[in-house]
């Protein structure tokens, strides 16, 4: 799963408007960037099968970043993180640690069994990876309709839908050209350009949210 996460911030975007939406954005990722920093660092280890259908990436060993009670860690930590550091509401704190934790059921859908239900336990993923026509189809058809509930809790609201419009636009163009990149095999070129993107997402929300209201 890649732009199908961005669905998570869109649907955290239209319930808690105050929150910002670059948190979002970086809190529906949160544990790859964890996961691109422990990459690069070499706490996890992933590698490339370009034979594999879909994703190629073979996630070997990624407990600190996708088991499921680190990535309760995660969330729990960022939604104390933004209420400490920005002084959100508690309300738009919890969203943005929901967000965070919105990451493991989302991979889990597509992932082949590579995420552990605890430390070193039990690895599970329905593994829709293996077939990726319905894959990317459910990615697009999450942020389609995730983007189109955003823009009309931003209509009822009196402000305008456009930049709900422009940051769909922005995420499919990214999906597109990951599908069209294939993943680079060696540990930094992995990390860091997964970091890259997602910072560029982080920042193409904060500039979304800076939009003035009415066009
Ligand atoms: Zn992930």
């Amino acid at each position: 799963m890649f732009v199908g996460h961005y669905a998570a911030a869109l649907a955290a975007k239209a319930a808690s408007p105050q929150t910002p939406l670059w948190t979002l954005a970086l809190g529906c990722q949160l544990v790859d960037v964890g996961w691109g920093a422990f990459i690069i660092a070499g706490i996890e280890r992933a590698s490339v099968d370009a034979t594999l259908p879909g994703s190629t990436l073979v996630l070997e060993h990624m407990p600190w970043t996708h088991s499921l009670p680190m990535v309760l860690a995660w969330s729990l930590g960022a939604a104390v993180l933004v209420k400490l550091l920005l002084r959100l509401p508690m309300w738009a704190s919890a969203i943005v640690g929901l967000t965070v934790f919105s990451h493991w059921p989302l991979d889990w859908l597509v992932h082949r069994p590579d995420l552990e239900l605890w430390i070193g336990g039990d690895k599970v993923g329905l593994g829709l990876w293996n077939y990726p026509v319905p894959e990317q189809a459910i990615e697009i058809g999450l942020l389609a309709i995730t983007g189109v509930f955003w823009g009309a809790s931003r209509h009822a609201r009196g402000q305008s839908a456009w930049p709900a419009a422009l940051f769909m636009t922005f995420l499919i163009a990214l999906q597109l050209t990951a599908m069209l990149t294939p993943m680079q095999a060696n540990p930094v070129g992995m990390g860091s350009s997964v970091l890259a993107v997602y910072l560029i997402a982080a920042v193409a929300a904060a500039l979304v949210d800076r939009a003035p209201a009415r066009a």
